[in-house]
């Protein structure tokens, strides 16, 4: 189930067209991902001195994985209890509602119901139920028969299982959002720039910062070219061809697989208030 959200486009972050950028940064990131893009802001946030670019292939930020995606805002129900995945899934979800509220972002905290229709499911449910709990999902709760339907009046089940902090949002819009945070400290997204290599300079003709460190690695585009000290790839369906390029093992390898989600008829979405899912198989 996929939910429209409107709201203000934050595409005011500015970007260049990569033709012949000849450019040196501190670090570049390639990929304009959410993951590339939360990382760029973040390093920089942090070490606001750098000089920062962003490389990414497409004409916008967030054409793949990160602009095609349900919306989802997981509160990490489903995580084994003491990983890593658990715990930053339930702080995500805490420091995600937080950057929406600073930044305007629209949002729906519609919750999630996950249903159980059989005994075995039941039981099944009362375990994710504890899973959900020990990860320390907020308010996180097992319902009747009848609080489903005061949740979801058409939906049908035993019992479920009810996570109401759960919600939606366009992730395509946090990362462009992300891109204007980034943009604004001095950091710099090309667009239209496929990376194609990464080359070590030779000692010799490494490029002098002026502070006693140099650019190492130049990276190539089809027509362009930037000099770098630090490179990280966020690459997406992408990732293991950039590891290859830089240098990285041919394993472990993206595997493609097609998933799909069907939008509700105008007419029928009242029918549906939130997020259901069944348990998971
Ligand atoms: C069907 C589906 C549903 C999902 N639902 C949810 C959900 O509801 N909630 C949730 O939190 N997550 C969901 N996810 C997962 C989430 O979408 C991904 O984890 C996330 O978007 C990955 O972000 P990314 O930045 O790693 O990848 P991407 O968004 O794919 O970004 C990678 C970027 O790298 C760029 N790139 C690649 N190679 C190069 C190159 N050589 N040069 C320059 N640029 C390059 C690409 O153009 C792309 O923009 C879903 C995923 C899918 C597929």
């Amino acid at each position: 189930m996929k939910f429209t959200i409107t709201g203000s486009s934050n595409r005011c972050f500015s970007s260049s067209s990569s033709q012949n950028v000849s450019k040196e940064y501190d670090v570049v990131v390639v990929g304009g991902g959410i993951l590339g893009m939360a990382t760029a802001r973040e390093i920089l946030l942090r070490h606001p001195y750098l000089k920062m670019a962003v490389l990414e292939k497409e004409k916008d930020l967030a054409c793949h994985q990160t602009g095609h995606n349900s919306g989802v805002i997981h509160a990490g129900i489903y995580y084994k209890p003491g990983t890593l995945k658990a715990k930053l899934c339930v702080e995500g979800l805490n420091l995600a509602y937080k950057y929406f509220d600073e930044h305007s972002i629209p949002y729906k905290k519609c919750g999630k119901l996950i249903v159980a229709t059989d005994a075995v499911e039941e039981k099944r449910l009362h375990d994710l139920n504890e899973r959900g709990m020990k990860n320390g999902v907020k308010d996180l709760q097992m319902v009747s028969a009848s609080m489903i339907k005061e949740i979801e009046p058409h939906c049908q089940g035993i019992c479920g299982l009810w996570s109401p902090h759960t919600g939606i949002v366009d992730w395509a819009e946090v990362t462009r959002s992300y891109g204007k945070d980034f943009t604004e400290r001095g950091g710099k997204i090309h667009l239209h720039f496929k990376v194609t290599s990464f080359k070590e300079a030779a000692e010799s003709s490494l490029t002098s910062k002026g502070d006693g460190n140099k650019y190492s690695v130049s990276v190539h585009g089809k027509n362009d070219v930037v000099k770098a000290s630090y490179i990280l790839t966020c690459g997406g369906l992408q990732s293991d061809h950039l590891a290859q390029m830089s240098g990285g093992k041919v394993d472990p390898k993206i595997i493609p697989f097609r998933g799909e989600y069907l939008l509700l008829n105008p007419e029928k979405q009242h029918m549906i208030k939130g997020n259901i899912y069944p348990y998971p198989s």
